[in-house]
C-alpha cells in the first residue's frame, strides 16, 4: 500500500478543516494506487471543495508519483490571511476508515517564512 497526499490550497483565503471528516491542510490516502486513493478521496472531501474561480481549485487530483511509503507531517507554515501563520496539520485516511492526526511540526521563528 501507498499514502497519497492532498494539499489543500486555500482557495477564497481560509481552509476548510473538520476534525471529524479528517480534512486539514495536508490529507494522506492510504490506497493501492492514485486512481483509487483519487476516487476514496472524492468521497472523504465531497462537503469541502468550495472555492472562488480566481484562487483555483482547493485540491489536485494525486499523481502515482506523489505515493509514498509513510505519509509525512509537513515543516512549513500555512497563512492565514492577513493574520499570522499556523502549523501546517496533517491527517491520514487508512484503508479500513481509520483517521489519525499527526502531531504538528513547529519551526523555530527564523526557520519561519
Ligand atoms: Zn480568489
Amino acid at each position: 500500500m501507498k499514502f497519497y497526499r492532498y494539499h489543500q490550497n486555500n482557495s477564497g483565503g481560509r481552509l476548510l478543516v473538520s476534525e471529524q471528516d479528517g480534512i486539514t491542510s495536508n490529507v494522506w490516502v492510504e490506497a493501492r494506487n492514485a486512481r483509487i486513493a483519487n476516487a476514496l478521496f472524492d468521497i472523504i472531501a465531497e462537503d469541502y471543495r468550495s472555492g472562488c474561480p480566481c484562487c483555483g481549485t482547493r485540491w489536485d487530483a494525486a499523481s502515482e508519483d506523489d505515493g509514498e511509503d509513510e505519509p509525512q507531517t509537513e515543516d512549513w507554515y500555512s497563512w492565514e490571511k492577513g493574520k499570522y501563520c499556523v502549523p501546517a496539520a496533517t491527517v491520514v485516511h487508512y484503508l479500513d476508515g481509520r483517521i489519525e492526526w499527526l502531531p504538528v511540526v513547529e519551526l523555530l521563528p527564523e526557520a519561519r517564512p
